[in-house]
């Protein structure tokens, strides 16, 4: 559906969750910055992983590595000379794509080449394209001195293996245990689109779960089911993800079991996280590579062996892209007067919404309202993202909370200053975003309230 996708990316602008890197200058192809209310947002996934992770769970342990990383570890990992994509050449357009998904390719770069029109092209045969991005490091490198290379991480998993050792021996676990990071990971894609789900730049969220050869099937089932349960917690659900398994001949080759979770974008069904069965793949090209051992010792069986690893693998942008998409709804209303209005309503999770709480005064004339709601702001800080607003028609302000994606809206009026009698002094209204009803709540119980409601 192109017509929803255009209105989200344009809500996304006008509202300052996404912008183009580099927009001023005519734009960064594959990049994007986030703006106050998308930082916001990736924060807030970025955050329930780590909990849902590593705080809540005694098995798995944290750890953040350096994005700027050794040519030797891609050497051994197989990166380097073997992380790349199929890329044909359109010899009327002179446009290079990628080539392994042929019928979805876009050639319409130029007017000679126009979508669809494509399959007429003459195409070269497909070459591997070379998706890593490197760098020289240090004042005396010289462009050609071999030794100065590095690259800029294409996945964060390589650290967690390369420092799988020092986690081990500086932390008293036991198999079977994870390792998670959350971080920057950097491609050259060919044709970087669908928005943010495809950039040259992104954030990756990884778990590398060691553990015995015999539990890595079962494991890679049961992470699987956790990582389902995840997204429904932030608001994609079951009914929109497709799980492919990824067939004999399909995976890696050293993958005995690879699960993608897939979304039902606007523009298709496409991957937003990889549960793979590793096997013992990654430690031991590492050990080989290295020279040393990374072996495990099992203190109760005296056996001595690399560990198996289960890795899910997700996309940070990619889930803020499913978050936003599916948060983003048209709500046909029709007032008293039989007046037809469409409420533009991103449904967020409130765990996940960018701002937790709008607060209003009634009448920003009035001073004892501002006082209150000025109060109760510096109350609620600390806890949750709040916004204060004091534009315009009380009804306009919750429309463009709505908007946002706020799930609370708090409004100071003249019951709350007593104005109209004690009964209602020292309450305000809450009004809810997705049923719009509101409720009458006193000012101190309003933090246990909301806190109930957006952990
Ligand atoms: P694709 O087939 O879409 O290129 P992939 O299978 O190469 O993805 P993995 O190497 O398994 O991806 O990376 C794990 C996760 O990292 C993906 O599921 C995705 O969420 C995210 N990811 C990978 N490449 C990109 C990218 N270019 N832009 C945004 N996210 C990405």
């Amino acid at each position: 559906d192109p017509v929803r996708m255009e209105k989200i990316v344009s809500l996304c602008k006008r509202r300052g969750f996404i912008f183009q890197a580099g927009e001023l200058y005519g734009g960064l192809n594959g990049c994007w910055d986030y703006g106050p209310l998308g930082a916001e947002l990736k924060r807030n996934l970025k955050d329930y992983w780590w909990r849902k992770t590593v705080q809540e769970r005694d098995d798995v342990l944290g750890m953040d590595g350096a994005i700027l990383t050794h040519q030797e570890v891609l050497k051994a990992s197989g990166h380097v000379g073997g992380f790349s994509d199929p890329m044909v050449d359109c010899k009327a357009c002179k446009g290079r794509f990628r080539a392994d998904n042929l019928e979805n390719l876009e050639c319409g770069q130029k007017p000679s080449c126009k979508p669809g029109e494509h399959k007429n092209c003459e195409l070269t045969e497909p070459r591997a394209f070379d998706l890593m991005l490197s760098t020289k490091l240090g004042a005396l490198a010289t462009d050609d001195d071999p030794k100065a290379l590095a690259y800029l991480r294409p996945e964060t998993a390589q650290s967690i293996f390369v420092q799988y050792k020092n986690i081990l021996d500086s932390n008293r676990i036991k198999l079977p245990f994870g390792i998670a990071q959350v971080g920057k990971s950097f491609r050259n894609e060919i044709n970087p689109r669908n928005y943010t789900f495809r950039s040259r730049e992104f954030e990756q969220m990884e778990i590398e779960y060691f553990c015995r050869p015999e539990d890595g099937l079962r494991l890679t089932d049961e992470w699987l089911e956790a990582r389902l349960k995840f997204y429904e917690e932030i608001g994609v659900p079951r009914e929109k993800l497709h799980i492919l398994d990824v067939p004999d001949g399909e995976r890696a080759f050293y993958s005995k079991k690879t699960y993608d979770i897939e979304y039902e974008f606007p523009f298709g069904i496409q991957e937003l996280e990889g549960v793979a069965y590793r096997t013992d793949y990654d430690l031991s090209v590492h050990q080989k590579g290295s020279g040393r051992p990374l072996e495990y010792f099992d203190e109760e069986t005296k056996e001595r062996f690399i560990p198996h690893v289960v890795e899910p693998s997700a996309g940070c942008d990619r889930t803020v892209l499913a978050m936003i998409c599916e948060a983003f709804d048209e709500e046909e209303l029709t007032d008293e007067k039989g007046k037809k209005d469409v409420r533009t309503v991103m449904r967020f999770m409130p765990r996940m919404a960018p701002i937790k709480v709008g607060i209003f005064p009634l009448l920003k004339k009035n001073e004892e309202q501002v006082r209150l709601c000025r109060e109760i702001q510096k109350t609620l800080q600390p806890w949750m993202t709040v916004f204060y607003d004091d534009g315009g028609a009380v009804g306009r302000r919750y429309r463009r909370q709505d908007e946002v994606g706020t799930p609370f809206c708090i409004t100071v009026d003249f019951d709350t200053i007593g104005e109209n009698g004690p009964e209602l002094q020292g309450t305000v209204t809450v009004r809810h975003r997705d049923s719009m009803e509101q409720e009458r709540l006193p000012i101190d119980g309003l933090l246990a309230w909301l806190l109930d409601r957006i952990r």
